[in-house]
């Protein structure tokens, strides 16, 4: 079923008001007598045997789909939709009145597809010059889908609306690991169940971290957290916005009639074929109910060293850097830069049933297996600070503190350094100021002289979508002030420039829905920190003599990390330099 759209209603009055022209081309009624004698008198509706009151029937079904559908499809497209609407609803209009209407039915019914006909073709061809060849419908390939569907019925949920014109791949479950549907109910639910599928499809296409949903009288505002920003997302009109939230929090397994106290859910989705964790909070509040869903990438969350990105020479070296022992490593970057998945990732590369691993954390989202994780808000000041003192005399073997910013806790994992392997994210810009920061929150450079092994600091960047990526020459001025003058640079990519068609409407990619970008990478600025940098932060030098030696040894900073991606085609300079300037 597809959602009801104005042009049912408007087409439900029409098909009742039929029997009415019918009746008013009837002539008087005369006495019956065969059918060839009906043809010759030519009556209206009294001469109409079965047989044409079925075709009849498949033809106002037939009209009645293609006028939905083209309503509903006018959106998609993003062409005049009520303009559109009414052509086809006039045309489907005037074919049934045609057919009914003219006293020979076989000439009447041939000109009253006729009629419907060349409007619903005239929609079609206005709307295939708007979308890209695969989304274009009466074309053969279109037909051979059609044909395959029917005879196969083997994907009945997906119609030829937009809602599969958008392709949207997303399968929700339980934590029973049971698929929930989104299916039946009436128009406005089933409206309401395509809106959540589309919002929290769109939100992990777009790699939100969280969605934020407030039911409005007249609408729900949806946003996104992307990178750290709240960014706007399509809003849910009415009255799909009406059952929005009972919808989400049926699928969380929560009370879909409380929408005053606060609940918490959880689900899984799965978005073409990448599993995300849910975690659903909804509660009343003055402004309307509010809908919070964290979106925790179960993979990513599990991913070892191997899985995180790192070029190969990177990971040999962090990977001697966490055999040091006892050493001291730090993971550093923006908020919302995967700094808990790199952490974790390191985590794994322990062997956890011989060392006691424990992890401070401000929320465990996913835990790592055989690793002690320790909820500890750093706001709460003397009591995390007190918690993590505590937990430290119990002599784990190698300690982690996600998000470290307290320096009372820095000054006890100097204290631990001494005797144990520590690993710390915390934010910061590129690998010196990290080494900045960790030594203002020891107090002192010293437990980085004695300890530090590694530095790494990364960004998380948005991948072109291979379907619509533009490829284009750059000009050599750029290259040779990127560094890139001397290598063989032919051509790069960047997202589509133009996304109009010649008339000037919008062309929809049918791979990324013009999202420009598919899917997310990391990139790393490695700093291996020997003998001789240890030495130079001991007697005193500045993180940018260090970073100087650093570089001359080789080490390649953000900057050239993301080059070598753009030069690869799989990101633009432009996303690359959002990712650097990100705020920590
Ligand atoms: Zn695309």
């Amino acid at each position: 079923m597809r959602p009801p759209a104005p042009a049912i209603v408007a087409f439900a009055a029409a098909m009742l008001l039929l029997p009415a022209i019918a009746a008013a081309a009837e002539p008087a009624a005369d006495s019956q007598v065969g059918f060839e004698r009906q043809l010759l008198d030519a009556p209206g509706l009294a001469s109409i045997s079965y047989i044409n009151i079925l075709l009849l029937l498949v033809f106002a079904a037939v009209a009645f789909y293609v006028c939905n559908w083209t309503f509903l499809d006018a959106r998609f497209v993003n062409t005049n939709q009520a303009a559109w609407g009414a052509i086809v609803l006039a045309g489907a209009v005037a074919g049934l009145a045609a057919a009914v209407a003219v006293p020979i039915f076989f000439i009447g019914l041939p000109l009253g597809i006729i009629l419907f006909g060349g409007a619903a073709v005239a929609y079609a061809l206005h709307r295939n010059g708007l979308v890209t060849p695969a989304l274009r419908v009466l074309t053969a390939a279109h037909l051979a889908r059609l044909r395959r569907r029917l005879m196969g019925r083997k994907a009945i949920e997906d119609g030829t609306g937009p809602a599969s014109a958008a392709n949207l791949e997303i399968v929700f479950m339980g934590l029973d690991d049971l698929p929930r549907r989104l299916a039946g109910g009436p128009p406005a639910q089933e409206h309401a169940n395509r809106e959540v599928e589309r919002v929290l499809y769109d939100a992990v296409r777009r790699g939100a971290s969280a969605v934020g949903v407030v039911i409005r009288p007249q609408k729900a505002e949806v946003r996104f957290r992307v990178g750290g920003e709240m960014v706007a997302g399509s809003d849910v009109d009415r009255p799909a916005s009406d059952h929005f939230a009972a919808t989400v929090k049926r699928l969380a397994g929560l009370d879909p009639n409380e929408t005053r106290k606060p609940q918490q859910g959880r689900l899984r989705a799965v978005v073409a074929g990448h599993t995300m964790e849910l975690r659903v909070k909804t509660a009343g509040t003055v402004r309307g109910e509010q809908i919070a869903v964290r979106i925790i990438d179960v993979q990513a969350s599990q991913m070892k060293l191997d899985d995180i990105g790192l070029p190969q020479a990177h990971l040999d070296t962090l990977r001697e850097a966490l055999a040091v022992k006892p050493g001291l490593v730090i993971i550093s970057g923006p908020k919302d830069s995967g700094l808990t998945t790199t952490l974790h990732a390191c985590l794994r590369h322990f062997d956890r049933f011989n060392n006691n691993v424990m992890a401070f954390e401000p929320h465990v989202d996913l835990e790592v297996e055989n690793v002690q994780h320790v909820v500890v808000n750093q706001e709460d000041g003397p009591v995390a600070t007190a918690e993590v003192r505590s937990r430290i005399r119990m002599e784990p073997d190698i300690v982690a503190v996600d998000s470290l910013y307290v320096p009372e806790i820095a000054q006890i994992l100097a204290e631990t350094l001494k005797a144990r392997s520590v690993l710390v994210s915390l934010r910061a810009a590129d690998t010196s100021q990290a080494v900045e920061r960790m030594a203002a929150l020891f107090g002192s450079a010293q437990p980085l002289a004695d300890r530090l092994q590694i530095v790494v600091n990364q960004r998380l960047v948005r991948l072109l979508c291979t379907g619509c990526r533009e490829a284009y020459r750059p000009n050599p001025e750029f290259l040779r002030k990127a560094n890139l003058g001397n290598r063989n640079v032919g051509l790069l990519y960047r997202p589509p420039t133009r996304l109009e068609a010649a008339d000037g409407k919008v062309v929809v990619c049918p791979k990324c829905r013009n999202e420009r970008y598919v899917g997310r990478t990391a990139i790393f600025e490695v700093m291996p920190v020997d003998a001789v940098a240890r030495e130079m932060i001991g007697r005193g030098s500045s993180a940018a003599d260090v970073r100087t030696y650093v570089r001359k040894l080789g080490m390649r900073n953000l900057q050239e990390e993301g080059l070598q991606l753009v030069i690869e085609g799989r990101t633009s300079i432009e996303e690359v330099l959002r990712a650097i300037k990100q705020a920590t």
